[in-house]
């Protein structure tokens, strides 16, 4: 995205104060996926990250529960590869591969079922937000004890000063918005 496009993107993305609670300000990007042109534009700027000499080359997308999924899978369909779902823990039937992780307060997991990805597969870790960067560690630990390569984490906004870069260090993190 260019910087006038990103600032049109940024203004489609709603700042909700204390949602869910405090001190949590969301991000709703309910009215840039809702904007035709704008959800267009983001999927294609993360499909350039994947393309040319310098692109990752990547054989399917991962995109983290629920709003990785909605970026995730168009930009897969935009790359010509698969997509494969990375889901709250209890949402897929049996086998499935599992990683607890911690959050502020208590612990999640996520799942993928078994088998899904092919061996060596390079993926493409894909979500709105990267905020502590907890989600983003953890995904990346399913896809590789589910056998993949994780080539890189795009995201659409980053909130910076969470330490979402620095727990995700020695991996390619690649972020379209950033906001302080
Ligand atoms: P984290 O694991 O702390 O990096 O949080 C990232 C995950 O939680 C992503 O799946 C985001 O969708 C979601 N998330 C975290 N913080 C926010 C926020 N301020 N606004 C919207 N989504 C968020």
């Amino acid at each position: 995205l260019g910087p006038q496009r990103a600032a049109e993107v940024r203004s489609l993305i709603r700042d909700v104060p204390g949602f869910p609670h405090e001190p949590i300000i969301f991000r709703d990007i309910t009215p840039m996926l809702a904007d035709g042109a704008a959800l267009a534009d983001v999927v294609e700027a993360f499909a350039r990250l994947c393309e040319g000499p310098d692109g990752h080359a990547i054989d399917v997308v991962a995109g983290m529960e629920a709003r990785g999924f909605l970026l995730g899978a168009p930009l897969a369909t935009r790359l010509g590869v698969g997509f494969v779902p990375l889901r709250k823990a209890g949402k897929l039937p049996p086998p499935v591969e599992r990683v607890s992780y911690d959050l502020e307060y208590g612990s999640a997991a996520i799942e993928l079922r078994t088998g899904t990805l092919p061996v060596g597969a390079r993926v493409l870790l894909v979500d709105d937000v990267l905020a502590t960067g907890g989600t983003a560690a953890a995904a990346a630990q399913l896809v590789e004890r589910s056998g993949g390569e994780v080539v890189a984490a795009a995201f659409l906004m980053e909130l910076a000063g969470l330490g979402g870069r620095e727990r995700l260090s020695g991996r390619v993190v690649e972020t379209l918005l950033r906001v302080e």
